[in-house]
C-alpha cells in the first residue's frame, strides 16, 4: 500500500462538518461479518418472508469504489453492501444468501416497483419525486455533490464555472439534474460513473458530476490523472433504503436496525472496512426520518 499521499478537508455543506479525505493508492476493500439473527418475525410480514426464504436480493452499484464494487470474486464490496449485510444479518439471512443485483442510477426504482430487488443500497438520495414511487428508510449518511476534473486543471473550483459547458453524469441521478438545472451545464449522459472517466480524460467534457464519496473513490484509485475541483459540496445527498411504497413494517424496522447499527458499532465497522481507509472521517448515523 502507498503511503498517504493527499489530505484534504472537506466541508459538506448540509452538515457544515468537515470531511477529511485523505487519499491513498489503495483502500475500501475489506469486509466485515455481522453476526446473523436467530430472529423470528410476524406472520404476513416483508421481514417474515424473507427470514422463512432464506434470501434476499440487494440492488447496488457494482462500480463505484467504496460503497458498491464488484471484486474478482464477483461479490460486491463497499459500505453500503456492508449495510446490506447487516439487515440481511438481522433477517437472519447470512452474507452468502444475498443475490446481489447491480442498479444503475436510472432503474433503481423500477427494479424496487418490479420486484426485482427487495431493496436497494445503491449511493441512493432520498428525495420526493423518489418518494412518490419507492419507499426510503434511512437516511443513514449525507454525502453532497462535486466535481471531479483533470489533475492539471485549474480552470474550474465550483459548479458556476462549468455554465455551457459539457459535463458528463449519469442518466436518472441528482447531480445530473442539479448542473444542468441550476448550473446550466451541458450534461453528457452516462449509464454509469466509470462511463464518464475516460471522456474527462480525453478531455470530451470538463468535469463529471456526482456525490463527493463517489468521486473520491475514483481520485483514490487515479490520483495523477484526477481530483475534486473543491472540497465544498453544493447539495445535500442524504442516503436512503429504497423498498416497496407501501411497505411502512419493513421501513419502520429497517430504521430500528440502522438505529441499533449506531449503538452497538455495525455501523462505525462498515464504515471503517470500506469508505473509512480513504475517507478518514467517521460519519454519524444522521437523524432517521420517520415520514
Ligand atoms: N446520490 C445521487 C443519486 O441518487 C447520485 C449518485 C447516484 O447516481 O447513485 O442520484
Amino acid at each position: 500500500m502507498k503511503s498517504l499521499i493527499t489530505r484534504r478537508k472537506s466541508l459538506l455543506v448540509a452538515a457544515s462538518a468537515a470531511l477529511a479525505l485523505s487519499l491513498s493508492a489503495c483502500g475500501g476493500g475489506s469486509t466485515t461479518t455481522p453476526p446473523v439473527a436467530s430472529a423470528s418475525f410476524e406472520a404476513g410480514t416483508t421481514m417474515e418472508k424473507l427470514n422463512k426464504a432464506q434470501t434476499i436480493k440487494i440492488g447496488t452499484k457494482f462500480d463505484q469504489p467504496l460503497f458498491g464494487q464488484k471484486g474478482l470474486d464477483g461479490k460486491p464490496v463497499g459500505f453500503d453492501v456492508e449495510m446490506g449485510k447487516a439487515i440481511a444479518a438481522k433477517l437472519g439471512i447470512p452474507a452468502d444468501k444475498i443475490e446481489w443485483v447491480e442498479t444503475v442510477s436510472q432503474n433503481r426504482e423500477s427494479f424496487i416497483e418490479q420486484g426485482r430487488v427487495d431493496l436497494v443500497i445503491a449511493t441512493y438520495t432520498i428525495n420526493d419525486a423518489r418518494k412518490e414511487k419507492v419507499a426510503f428508510a434511512g437516511p443513514y449518511y449525507e454525502a453532497g455533490q462535486a466535481l471531479l476534473v483533470n489533475k492539471d486543471d485549474t480552470s474550474i473550483t465550483k459548479p458556476e464555472d462549468v455554465s455551457g459547458k459539457k459535463v458528463c453524469s449519469v442518466t436518472g441521478s441528482t447531480p445530473a439534474k442539479t448542473i444542468a438545472e441550476k448550473y446550466g451545464a451541458e450534461v453528457v449522459p452516462a449509464a454509469t460513473y466509470t462511463a464518464c472517466l475516460e471522456p474527462l480524460r480525453n478531455k470530451q467534457v470538463v468535469a463529471v458530476t456526482t456525490d463527493n464519496v463517489i468521486l473520491a473513490g475514483y481520485v483514490d484509485k487515479e490520483p495523477d490523472a484526477f481530483k475534486l475541483a473543491s472540497d465544498e459540496t453544493f447539495t445535500k445527498e442524504p442516503y436512503g433504503i429504497g423498498l416497496k411504497k407501501d411497505d411502512t413494517v419493513f421501513r419502520n424496522w429497517i430504521n430500528d436496525q440502522l438505529e441499533g447499527f449506531a449503538k452497538d458499532d455495525t455501523y462505525k465497522k462498515a464504515w471503517e472496512a470500506t469508505a473509512g481507509k480513504v475517507i478518514k472521517t467517521a460519519p454519524e448515523l444522521p437523524a432517521i426520518n420517520r415520514y
